[in-house]
């Protein structure tokens, strides 16, 4: 980068280490957005522009230890390694599929894992990312709701995800093959009920310092938060996928809960004030709907679809389900698929069927578990209580501590 200059009084011997109690202390700025680290500078007695330096270095270059960071003065560069970490998430074990598509199932603090997965497409890498360890929204067809929910991911943990990709691939050295141009947040977790963590990364996903990926392929795809989503169009443009699965309440109360506090009309009217909100009138909204054996697969559902999306932007994205242990749901059978698939295009509709990718490493939709260490003892205790969840008067969620 040619902005990475070398400062004046550089010298690059690495700082004396840190005992563990001056480590514990240490702000991690790697999920800090611009923002926030003008303001951490600013509160050490800094230059606000050491800002756009950090993150060009962590983000644009891989580099994680303030010893390399040459245009930084040897004492900042010091006072920095005191106060500051720059510390991504480590990588538990990575999967390579013979599709190449590449699951990393990743350590975060606690005894937690994630699972990120990127999936490569011609020039196109899109990277899958989890926003939460686990979830509390407990959808019927659902591995990572069949966890529980633990706990948010925070913004470093986020944006890590990201991180620990592109380093896989070499994106940070000249002339990588593979780099992340999408990223949708289709991983596990709920991003609407991690808000300021996702929006936070999402901005450094997104800042032309950081990885410059465009709005158009940071894709936030979420259940059904109506409050939340009501609030994204004030911190963000992003393109907005919508889980819906189901063509009325009724269905779609047993397959997404959410539902019955947030319904299927409040849900797309708020969806479409996200949409209108967007400068780009031509952007539309993506309706997720995973194809269930007998169970949302049927030409009525198609037809009915049909009718409740007549008049809202959208283009469908197909998911046959993908099965896995703890469910007794069945994948879709090819002639349902293509069935359900024709009477949308017949009703004007553009529709796609998500291709499996990564089956052979357990890296496709839905089937996204991590692992904890207590992870059975972890689930039952974190259960969302949909009766408490239901009568709140606002999104928090209630989570139920079972004895
Ligand atoms: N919580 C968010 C994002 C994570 S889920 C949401 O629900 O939108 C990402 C997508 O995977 C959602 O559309 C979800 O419905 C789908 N999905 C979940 N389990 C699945 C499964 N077993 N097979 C296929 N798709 C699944
Ligand atoms: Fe949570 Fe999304 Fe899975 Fe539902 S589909 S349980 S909202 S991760």
């Amino acid at each position: 980068m040619s902005s990475q200059q070398q400062d004046q009084s550089t010298d690059t011997s690495t700082p004396a280490s840190s005992s563990p109690i001056e480590r514990a202390s240490k702000v991690n700025l790697l999920g800090m957005t611009q923002a926030e680290l003008e303001d951490f500078f600013l509160n050490i007695g800094e230059k606000k522009f050491r800002a756009t330096q950090i993150l060009k270095w962590v983000h644009q270059l891989g580099v994680v230890d303030f010893a390399v960071m040459t245009n930084i003065s040897k004492v900042l560069r010091e006072k920095l390694a005191q106060v500051a970490e720059i510390t991504p998430p480590k990588v538990l074990e990575q999967w390579d599929s013979t599709d190449g598509t590449r699951k990393f199932l990743i350590c975060m603090s606690g005894g937690n894992a994630v699972e990120t997965v990127f999936i490569p497409e011609g020039g196109r890498g899109t990277l899958c990312v989890s926003s939460q360890v686990g979830c509390s929204l407990d959808c019927s067809f659902c591995a990572t709701g069949k966890q529980g929910f633990n706990r948010d991911l925070s913004a470093a943990e986020i944006i890590g995800q990201v991180w620990i990709a592109a380093k896989s691939f070499g994106q940070f050295e000249e002339g990588a093959t593979r780099k992340v141009t999408n990223v949708v947040l289709m991983g596990m977790g709920e991003p609407l009920l991690n808000f300021d963590n996702v929006v936070a990364s999402m901005n450094l996903m997104m800042h032309d310092n950081c990885y410059g990926i465009s709005k158009r392929r940071v894709t936030l795809s979420t259940s059904g938060v109506v409050p939340a989503l009501d609030r994204l169009g004030e911190y963000t443009d992003v393109c907005l996928a919508i889980s819906l699965h189901a063509p009325n309440d009724e269905l779609r109360n047993q397959l997404v809960p959410i539902n019955k506090k947030y319904p299927i009309a409040m849900l797309l009217a708020s969806a479409q004030r996200y949409i209108d909100g967007l400068p780009d009138q031509r952007r539309k909204i993506t309706i997720e709907y995973t194809l269930i054996d007998h169970v949302n697969d049927r030409p009525e559902h198609a037809h009915e679809l049909a009718e409740l999306l007549a008049e809202v932007p959208v283009k469908i994205n197909l998911i046959p389900f993908n099965p896995f242990s703890l469910s007794n749901y069945k994948k879709v059978s090819n002639n349902a698929l293509r069935r359900f698939q024709q009477i949308l295009i017949d009703a004007g509709f553009t529709t796609t069927i998500r291709t499996t990718r990564g089956d052979d490493i357990d890296a496709a939709c839905g089937q996204l578990a991590g692992k904890v260490n207590d992870r059975t003892r972890r689930s039952e205790r974190y259960k969302i209580d949909m009766e408490a969840f239901t009568n709140a008067s606002n999104d928090t969620i209630p989570v139920r501590l079972i004895p």
